[in-house]
């Protein structure tokens, strides 16, 4: 039988929080769960921000990398002469204008 260090109440050995005064079990530790305070989901809150950071960060150079790979090497085509699907060149190979 499982009993709660805290408060003494029996706990069902799959409980990860002592259902009565809501510290973590022993259940609860071996699994890694966390201690619902507020200043975990303080915690929580920042790293959620910083992750939105991070991840519109990466998205602006991604964007960045796609727009320099268009305006290079993938197909385009020529505003001067309408000449389709250009690849790899900086001048339009029908009419010489730049790219
Ligand atoms: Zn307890
Ligand atoms: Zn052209």
């Amino acid at each position: 039988m499982v009993f709660c260090t805290k408060c003494g109440k029996q706990l069902a050995a799959d409980d990860y929080y002592c259902p009565r005064c809501g510290i973590r079990t022993e259940a609860g530790k071996a699994a890694g769960v966390r201690v619902p305070t507020e200043e975990i989901r303080d915690a929580f809150a920042a790293a959620g921000k910083e992750m939105e950071k991070a991840f519109s960060q990466i998205a602006k150079e991604f964007d960045q990398a796609v727009t320099k790979v268009r305006e290079g090497k993938v197909r385009i085509d020529c505003a001067k002469c309408g000449e389709k699907g250009i690849a790899d060149a900086d001048y339009c190979p029908k009419c010489g204008s730049k790219l």
